[in-house]
């Protein structure tokens, strides 16, 4: 493989003796869409917190590009290019769709607030903003208050916020979550659309959209790596199986 864009060394993260995440190793090629799968408890979530510096690992390392990012906190994780998809909980009901993204794109320009007061800055984060919105789909939308937005576009505004900055790296925490058909369908369809010169991570409990859009897959369970592979042969492999038959 190439150098990978992301990758774990022997990440463990503890919570008081309890280890949650077991000598993880992960290697995530540049511009290859990755799935983590697992059953109910299986560590998914604490991965990705680690990943994103919510969490600190106990033990182990993480790379972006090669460089060390083990133990920085979310910020500085961020700048290094790594973003995961905002959570519905962090959205301000009464802010416009295009609001959202404008302040995602200032937050991510770190411009004073004399610049706050540019027009031609303020047209350009507008701009900007409405290429976001419209490549998630939100076109239309853009003075809808985000309250007002169904569940599925909601979801679609959280990714247009990951977008706005530029990551290289996408963390996507179960992106169809709770949708019906056709708004899963949509979400596929538009993860397919933002991979393009990016690295995709995604946790999915779908495995029709696994199969779809993920092109290699890792299985996690207890913590531990149980399988790693093109989906197709980890599908197939007796050990997954049984873990998510509970046999
Ligand atoms: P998944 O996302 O795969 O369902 P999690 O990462 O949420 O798994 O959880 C893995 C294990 O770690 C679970 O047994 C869970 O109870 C435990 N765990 C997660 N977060 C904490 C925490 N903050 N404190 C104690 N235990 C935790």
């Amino acid at each position: 493989m190439a150098e990978p864009m992301l990758a774990t060394h022997g990440l463990t993260r503890d919570f008081r003796g309890f280890r949650a995440v077991d000598g993880v190793d992960l290697a995530v090629a540049p511009g290859t869409v990755h799935a983590l799968v697992g059953p109910n408890g299986a560590g998914k979530t604490t991965l990705f917190n680690l990943l994103t510096g919510f969490l600190k690992p106990s033990g182990g390392r993480i790379e972006v590009a090669g460089r060390d990012i083990t133990g920085l906190p979310p910020e500085r994780i961020a700048a290094r290019g790594v973003a995961r998809s905002f959570q519905i909980t962090s959205l301000f009901p009464m802010l416009t769709a295009r609001e959202h993204v404008e302040l995602a794109l200032q937050g991510r320009g770190r411009l004073g607030w004399r610049f706050w007061r540019s027009a031609k800055l303020l047209d350009r984060y507008r701009g900007r903003a409405d290429e976001l919105l419209a490549m998630v789909g939100l076109d239309g939308l853009a003075e809808v208050p985000s309250d007002a937005l169904p569940y599925g576009r909601k979801r679609a505004l959280e990714l247009a916020l990951a977008l706005a900055l530029e990551p290289d790296v996408l963390l996507l925490d179960e992106p169809t979550a709770g949708m019906g058909m056709e708004d899963v369908d949509r979400t596929v369809e538009l993860v397919d659309r933002v991979r393009a010169g990016r690295t995709v991570v995604l946790v999915e409990h779908n495995m029709s959209v696994v199969g779809r859009l993920a092109d290699r897959v890792t299985v996690l369970q207890a913590g531990r790596v149980l399988a790693e592979g093109p989906y197709d042969e980890v599908r197939a492999d007796e050990r997954v199986v049984t873990a998510y038959l509970g046999a």
